[in-house]
């Protein structure tokens, strides 16, 4: 069909997809791959029966990376540009999106590593400038946003700004020295991340996490030298609830209430996302409204995502046999996000 795109690294919203490969539990219960990356852009349902799948076959995004590939190579073709347009003053965001132990948190880890390590390296090479990067962290969860580096603190709220936009009262920013530093920043956030038992029988996450870095530059001036202004821009790095319904989790009372809020939260991201890439794909101002108002999510990432802002999905999945279901919704989303 006719699709109306600018050069792959310069759109806006680029969406890609990683296959996780079969761990030893899974084929010691038999499990077998059904999905494949069949190219560099295509994710395949290759299960060989007599009968086609009732369901296409084939799914096409910028980029999908087989179970072979390095986080490291995912970052490379999947990320980099996202993360590094945020050194030139364009917001950004990279999400991980994909149901329970997909390798979300693995692959948003090495990607937020592999980042800053680049724009620490971009920093030493670039001495005429000064930059401060500053570091906060939260979690959502059930609706409530809470600090990470502090959650004694309580609910986050948020505030509208007519100039800056949603500013979430009281989060605490921490000016990043140097990459030691930030390790231990990312370190203790993980240690204050909620974790859930729910009875996909797996530790699973059921909060958004956001990692933010700010990062603000002004050139090295000689004392005579009248000031200019800074640029300043928002890196988030996004590691996603679990896509999959509460209903999966054979769940009820107080996980339940969890299951419908991350919906409704991952609701609001997709449509949010999909409004977003239409706009895109139309290369127009303006399609209709945006509804970044109806979750937590997307008030906190409004101003890194549309507009000028740079966004990156990748979305995880497992190549078993036995989930083929959640595969296929996350696959549908990816799907929308383009
Ligand atoms: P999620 O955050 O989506 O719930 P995790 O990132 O915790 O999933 O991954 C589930 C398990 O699979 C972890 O033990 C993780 O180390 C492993 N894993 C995930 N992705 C990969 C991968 N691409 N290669 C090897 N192991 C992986
Ligand atoms: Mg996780």
């Amino acid at each position: 069909e006719p699709r109306w795109r600018s050069k792959a690294t310069e759109e806006k919203i680029f969406v890609t997809v990683r296959i996780r490969p079969l761990n030893a539990k899974e084929l010691s219960k038999r499990e077998f791959s059904v999905w494949e990356c069949t190219d560099d852009k295509t994710v395949s349902y290759t299960y060989n029966s007599s009968e086609r799948a009732p369901f296409p076959q084939s799914y096409c995004f910028d980029k999908v990376f087989g179970p072979e590939i390095a986080t490291k190579d995912v970052y490379e073709n999947g990320a980099k540009d996202v993360a590094l347009s945020a050194l030139s003053g364009k917001n950004a965001t990279i999400f991980a999106y994909g149901q329970t132990s997909s390798g979300k948190t693995y692959t948003m880890n090495g990607i937020t590593e592999s980042a800053t390590d680049d724009i620490f390296a971009h920093i030493k090479q670039h001495d005429d400038s000064v930059f401060v990067i500053k570091f906060s962290a939260l979690e959502i969860y059930n609706e409530v946003a809470s600090d990470l580096l502090n959650p004694e603190s309580g609910p986050l709220r948020l505030m509208d700004d007519p100039e800056r936009g949603t500013i979430i009262l009281r989060l605490v920013e921490k000016v990043v020295e140097d990459k030691n530093h930030l390790r231990s920043l990312l370190d203790l956030c993980e240690s204050h991340r909620q974790v859930g038992e729910t009875a996909l029988n797996d530790i699973s996450s059921r909060s958004h996490q956001i990692i933010r870095l700010s990062i603000e530059s002004s050139p090295r001036l000689m004392s005579d030298e009248t000031p200019v202004k800074s640029l300043v821009a928002v890196l988030n790095f996004v590691d996603l609830a679990g896509s999959e319904r509460a209903s999966l989790s054979h769940s009820d009372g107080i996980r339940l209430k969890e299951g419908c809020y991350i919906n409704r939260s991952l609701l609001t991201l997709s449509t949010v996302i999909r409004k977003l890439s239409v706009q895109d794909e139309l290369n127009r101002g303006r399609v209709g409204h945006v509804p970044y108002r109806d979750s937590k999510l997307t008030r906190i990432l409004q101003s890194s995502l549309g507009g000028n802002a740079r966004t990156a999905i990748i979305c995880t999945m497992s190549s078993s046999n036995r989930h083929v279901e959640q595969t296929r919704n996350t696959l549908f989303f990816a799907l929308c996000a383009k």
